[in-house]
C-alpha cells in the first residue's frame, strides 16, 4: 500500500483497479462467467469487471481473495452493498460471497434453466438485490439454451 504523494499526512491510497495479470487470474478462475448471474462474458457485449466482494469503501482490498468476476449489470446492482433483505424471513443477511460460499448451497436453476432460485436466505437476498433474473439476462439464457450453451457448469475452485 502506498501513501498519497500530495497529501503526505495521509489516507493510504488503496489500488482499486486490479492489474491486467490479476484481472486475467480472476477471469480464468471464473471461467469467464459472472460469478453472480452466471452470464458468460463471451456472449455479452460489455466487458466484465472485477467486483470487490468486500467493497473498497469499507476497506476491501484489491486482492484475488476479494475479487469476483462480474458482469456490468450485477456489479452495478451490487454497488457498495454487503448485505440485503431476505424476502422470506425479512432479515438482513450477507450477500453471496463467491470466495466463502458454495454456489449450489444458495442457488439452483428453475426447471427450464431460465431463472435462478434462492435456496437459502443468502441466495434469495442476492437474487433480489442484484436482480439476477433481470429480463435481458433471462433472454440471453433462453437464447443460449437453444445452442446448448446454458446452463454452464458450476464454478469450482
Ligand atoms: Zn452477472
Amino acid at each position: 500500500m502506498q501513501s498519497c504523494a500530495i497529501w503526505e499526512c495521509c489516507i493510504p491510497m488503496v489500488r482499486k483497479r486490479p492489474s491486467a495479470k490479476l484481472r486475467q487470474q480472476v477471469m480464468q478462475r471464473a471461467r469467464g462467467l459472472c460469478e453472480y448471474c452466471y452470464s458468460q462474458q463471451r456472449y455479452c457485449p460489455d466487458r466484465f469487471v472485477c467486483d470487490h466482494i468486500f467493497p473498497v469503501s469499507f476497506g476491501g482490498e484489491t486482492t484475488i481473495a476479494n475479487l469476483a468476476f462480474a458482469c456490468v449489470g450485477c456489479n452495478s446492482k451490487k454497488g457498495n452493498e454487503r448485505q440485503a433483505l431476505d424476502s422470506l424471513t425479512g432479515e438482513w443477511v450477507p450477500l453471496y460471497h463467491p470466495r466463502k460460499h458454495i454456489w449450489s448451497d444458495h442457488f439452483r436453476w428453475s426447471d427450464d434453466f431460465l431463472r435462478l432460485i434462492g435456496v437459502s436466505p443468502v441466495g434469495r437476498a442476492t437474487i433480489h438485490k442484484l436482480d439476477l433474473n433481470r429480463a435481458n439476462v433471462v433472454n440471453l439464457r433462453r437464447l443460449l439454451i437453444t445452442f446448448k450453451e446454458h446452463p454452464p457448469a458450476p464454478i469450482v475452485e
